[in-house]
């Protein structure tokens, strides 16, 4: 007897429990990200992204400055990989980075909208948050992926790198502050304008 009315008391309790209210918390993810205008490779977070291309064997603008920063112990990491394909992400550590962890994914070149580029830069994002978030890291850092050399207008460029990140946030719970590096004024005042 004693159970069964401790067992309905904790039935009712998970009854109670049970008809709270969904809470919402709009705009939660949205305060966990930010962006700054400034040079990715000095920034102190445990992850920064790099905008690679499909060989991980370093290039130009963001790509070269974080193969400079880090030193040639980055490149010898990054030939382990073979190689990378556009949308994935690859983890090496930081070297002479401040960070510590770097995160390389090749993003789409822009051909105009019709070769599935929204869907590839958005799984940059995906795929950089899903390994920073598995190796437990509490913040990490991206540069304006593809929008240098492979040409991906800005302001779209903009929105699928704070849509994604916010969904990211959102389903999954991740502990995770996202920083939004950008190198230009005009990029930092697009991402303000979304955030
Ligand atoms: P992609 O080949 O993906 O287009 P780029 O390196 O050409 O990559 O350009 C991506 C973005 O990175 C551009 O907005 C560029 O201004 C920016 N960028 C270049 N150097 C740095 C840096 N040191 N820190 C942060 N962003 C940078």
């Amino acid at each position: 007897e004693e159970l069964d009315e401790f067992n309905r008391r904790i039935v009712g309790r998970i009854e109670v429990v049970r008809s709270f209210p969904e809470v919402a918390c709009p705009g939660k993810s949205v305060r966990r990200m930010k962006a700054i205008q400034g040079d990715i490779t000095r920034l102190q977070v445990d992850a920064i992204v790099n905008a690679a291309n499909t060989s991980l064997l370093g290039g130009g603008g963001v790509d070269g400055a974080i193969h400079r920063a880090a030193g040639p112990e980055l490149v010898e990491e990054c030939r382990k990989f073979r190689g990378c394909k556009t949308g994935e992400a690859r983890l090496t550590q930081g070297y002479r980075l401040p960070a510590r962890w770097v995160i390389h994914t090749p993003g789409p070149v822009w051909n105009g909208g019709g070769l599935h580029e929204r869907e590839k830069l958005a799984s940059c994002y995906r795929n950089s948050l899903r390994l920073a978030m598995d190796q437990g890291a509490g913040s990490i850092a991206f540069p304006c992926i593809s929008t240098g050399v492979y040409r991906y207008p800005p302001d779209l460029a903009a929105q699928v790198a704070v849509e994604t990140c916010r969904d990211f946030l959102e389903e999954t719970g991740a502990d995770l502050a996202v920083t939004f590096c950008c190198f230009s004024k005009a990029d930092l005042e697009l991402y303000q304008k979304l955030l």
